[in-house]
């Protein structure tokens, strides 16, 4: 492979997702260059096809997700591992739900032993990131570049209208925004979406006016194999057309999956793993190791005729905790949504009601394929590893079944599809296990502490960062979209 060799730029940022375009627009905002470099297509930030730009449909059209599978693992068969691949990364095939993670979460980081991640720390760049009318002016920001607005009750389906009401007739608390100080309830969903658009990170953060910032080089359709290190050192960037992209400091925002591949095809990883794959090893590191997810299942109920209108797709969520829950968390969400095939209910509309256990003790791993490291990352999942996710996860479902029943909600029901009536605890628990999804919520592969510093600078290399998903060191209590972005901020102003 010939190499080309590129003009040196001050900052190389690697993933032009969630992270990378919050850091893009940051660190070209003082006239620094700043070279961008994304696998898949950009598009201008109004001429986003509308199949993407379509808030109803998720995981993105043909040649806008990766398409990757988990390894079979305990479960017996590959789930999706859906990740976006284009200006926007995962924030442009994503469900829009903007919620922040919980003060409850950031304690945990805190306790982990990293300095820096306090709420108090944290809160200025939430605020910094957004603009929404909600809540209050002491939470929330009035002026940055990503629009949230909760949805509200007229926008709603009837079937959503009657998830929020069934949930209030079991006697959990109403919440209007989640983004608020009391997130214990039922409520509709905050969301990044105007008018039924996306607003993606590609569209938020990038618009016409920082696109055109003389320091800012956008390089789209372009996959990156590895990081160029010099004596410990990165110096840049290695595309797999044989393209060099040198820089000060390089950034690695390729999200959960393609940040520690990038890392461990660099000889930054497990040294046993590396050595598998006759690549050198740089720096010994467990990258790869701590993969969160959350687990996603799906109680479908067939909508009657008269009350099977499914858009919005995104409507509301129950969080609450499990009886197991450690003091002070939320760790099960009963989302509503109607992200479901209507020609799949036999009376043409369906709600789902899918629930998560969001604090998981399972955790997974990633690793490259040693016949194709430039490949699909071998993925193991893991799911539901622990007896006490699993017991978590049943409780969620029989939470979401009796709002199945209630008296707001039943009358709304044909039937219900999945688990289906009449069905014994033995054969829900089954039921659960061979039909488990993801939430598409991957996190901690690249963890803050054992791979890089609190401020995300790989252990022993120096100019090299991590700054997306992947560095948190363990998945956060909500969907982690809305974090990412104030991560990426956060280490921004600390290189800026
Ligand atoms: C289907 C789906 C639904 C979701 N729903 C929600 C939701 O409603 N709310 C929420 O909060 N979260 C949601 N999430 C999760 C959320 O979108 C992600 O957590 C977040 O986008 C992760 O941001 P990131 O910057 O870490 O990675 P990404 O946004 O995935 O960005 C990584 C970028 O790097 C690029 N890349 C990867 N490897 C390379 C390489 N080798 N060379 C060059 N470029 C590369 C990718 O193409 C991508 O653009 C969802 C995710 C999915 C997939």
């Amino acid at each position: 492979m010939t190499r080309t060799p590129s003009t040196h730029s001050d900052f190389v940022i690697v993933g032009g997702g969630s992270a990378g375009n919050v850091l893009a627009n940051r660190l070209s905002a003082d006239g620094s260059s700043v070279v961008l470099i994304e696998a898949g297509h950009a598009y201008r930030p109004n001429l986003y096809p509308p199949d993407l730009a379509d808030a109803d449909i998720v995981t993105g059209p043909d040649g806008h997700n990766w398409g990757y599978f988990s390894d079979t693992g305990q479960l017996g068969r590959r789930i999706p591992a859906p990740r976006g691949k284009t200006l926007g990364g995962s924030s442009a095939v994503n469900a829009a739900v903007a919620i922040r993670s919980r003060p409850a979460d950031f304690a945990k980081w805190t306790a982990a032993g990293l300095r820096d991640w306090t709420w108090q720390d944290v809160l200025p760049s939430f605020r910094a990131i957004e603009n929404t009318i909600d809540g209050s002016d002491e939470l929330r920001g009035r002026h940055g570049p990503l629009p949230i607005r909760v949805r509200r009750p007229e926008e709603l389906t009837p079937s959503q209208r009657a998830f929020i009401d069934g949930a209030t007739e079991l006697g959990y608390p109403r919440i209007d925004d989640f983004n608020g100080v009391e997130q214990n309830g039922v409520g509709p969903y905050p969301l990044n979406i105007i008018a039924g658009r996306r607003i993606n990170t590609g569209i938020a953060f990038l618009d016409d006016a920082v696109r055109a910032r003389p320091g800012l080089h956008i390089v789209p359709d372009t996959e990156i194999d590895r990081v160029l290190i010099d004596n410990h050192k990165a110096v840049g960037v290695l595309a797999a057309d044989g393209t060099e992209h040198r820089a000060t400091t390089t950034v690695l925002s390729a999200g959960t999956y393609g940040s520690p591949a990038i890392l461990m095809r660099s000889g930054i990883g497990p040294a046993d793993h590396l050595q598998q794959l006759d690549i050198p090893v740089i720096a010994d590191l467990p990258v790869g190791d701590g993969l969160q997810e959350h687990p996603f299942y799906y109680n479908i109920y067939a909508l009657t005729p008269d009350a099977n209108s499914m858009h919005p797709a995104s409507g509301a969520i129950l969080w609450a905790p499990s009886s197991s829950a450690h003091p002070g968390d939320l760790d099960l969400h009963v989302s509503a949504t109607h992200l479901y095939d209507p020609t799949a209910s036999p009376t043409g509309g369906a709600i789902v009601l899918a629930v998560s256990v969001t604090q998981p003790e399972s955790r997974g791993r990633l690793r490259l394929d040693p016949h194709n490291p430039l490949g699909a990352p071998v993925i193991e999942l893991n799911l539901l590893a622990t007896a006490r996710d699993t017991q978590r996860m049943l409780e969620g479902v029989r939470i979401s079944r009796r709002i199945g029943t209630t008296a707001a909600f039943a009358p709304l029901v044909d039937r219900e599809l999945t688990p289906g009536p009449h069905i014994t605890d033995t054969e829900l628990e089954q039921a659960i296990l061979e039909q488990l999804d993801v939430y598409a919520h991957p996190t901690s592969t690249v963890a803050m502490g054992p791979v890089v510093d609190n401020h995300g600078h790989v252990h022993g290399i120096d100019n090299l960062l991590v700054a997306d998903a992947s560095i948190m060191p363990m998945a956060p209590s909500a969907p982690p979209n809305i974090t990412t972005m104030m991560l990426a901020d956060r280490i921004a102003t600390w290189l800026s």
